[in-house]
């Protein structure tokens, strides 16, 4: 990826080999001004998700050890372009790399007592699919709850979409970094 390439699609997921030229890309190249703006959106965005985070543990806690079809192990859940440039905003230690090497491991953040990840740098899918026990809980939940979830989850499209965003515009406009 080159300053003057375009950003692949927020859904693109890149597998291990291309796991570190990606973020290669964005430290040579993002604009200082656009990784200001994305570090600001990314801390905004974690707060959001350790927000959801108690809860969400708190059903993993009921549920996860009796599951006779466990999300982790049988669903290809992966990083896409989106996570990747929120984990850059973070500015902190990346994940290993992609969730598997190939299409039928199981995730390699899956350990026998859970994620091993915390919820912050897992990717979104991980938070926002509700599986149907979790489902099950979260319908118990007060209204009042449940419209803040909501309204979290709505916050965090509008916080993933403004940092995808910054990062196109910074590339499409092919300036150097700062
Ligand atoms: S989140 Fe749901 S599907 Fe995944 S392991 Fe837990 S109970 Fe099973
Ligand atoms: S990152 Fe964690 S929560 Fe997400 S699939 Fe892998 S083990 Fe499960």
């Amino acid at each position: 990826m080159t300053a003057c390439s375009p950003l692949l699609s927020p859904w693109a997921v890149l597998d291990d080999a291309h796991w570190r030229g990606f973020f290669q890309g964005l430290d040579s190249h993002l604009q200082a001004p656009a990784f200001r703006k994305l570090r600001s959106l990314a801390h905004q965005a974690r707060q959001a998700l350790n927000d959801l985070d108690a809860f969400m543990s708190r059903y993993c806690a009921q549920t996860c050890p009796h599951c006779t079809d466990v999300c982790c192990r049988t669903l290809r859940v992966a990083y896409n372009v989106t996570d990747l440039v929120y984990l850059w905003g973070l500015h902190e230690a990346l994940p290993l790399g992609q969730t598997r090497r190939n299409d039928t491991d199981p995730c390699r953040y899956h350990s026998s007592s859970g994620c091993i990840l915390p919820r912050h740098l897992r990717p979104y899918v991980c938070t926002w699919f509700f599986c149907e026990a979790h489902m099950q809980l979260f319908s118990l939940e007060t209204p009042r709850f449940q419209r803040h979830v909501l309204a979290v989850l709505q916050e965090m499209r509008r916080l993933r979409s403004a940092m995808y965003e910054t990062v196109r515009i910074s590339f499409s406009t092919g300036g150097t970094k700062e």
